[in-house]
């Protein structure tokens, strides 16, 4: 009995190393990414300039990827340092069998909260689907 190569999982009558085209693909690209860092390592030199290349070409496009990253950073600090009572509101909220509701919602239209203590109300499961991604004056 021989197993896919990638998924583990038993391979069909005829099929060699792969059980379906979504396995054989994932072993290209697995083998293509591999194939690329080796020639980065090899190319080292080359590889850096042409990355330099590629971002002083698109330097507007990383500056904002970078803010996304260091805005993403900041607020999951934020969260460590209120994660204690972040989880009693929760932890509260499941054993009255309630949901925790972002007062200003994580993604909303017009505004972005959160996710600290003072943005959390706890209110039945319905409401909360009722409200949804909006906020509620
Ligand atoms: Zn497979």
């Amino acid at each position: 009995m021989k197993l896919c190569i990638v998924c583990q999982e038993v391979l069909g009558k005829y099929a060699q190393k792969y059980c379906s085209k979504k396995c054989c693909r994932r072993a290209s690209n697995i083998q293509m990414r591999e194939w690329k860092a080796d020639w980065a390592r090899k190319n080292r030199v080359v590889s850096n300039a042409s990355q330099e290349m590629y971002r002083q070409k698109n330097l507007s496009y990383h500056a904002s990827k970078e803010a996304i990253y260091r805005t993403q950073k900041s607020i999951s600090s934020l969260n460590q340092f209120y994660k204690d009572e972040i989880l009693k509101i929760y932890e509260e909220a499941r054993s009255s069998g309630l949901s925790v509701d972002h007062i200003v919602p994580l993604r909303g239209k017009l505004v972005c909260g959160l996710h600290v203590p003072w943005n959390l109300q706890i209110m039945p499961l319905l409401d909360n689907i009722k409200k949804g991604n909006k906020y509620v004056d």
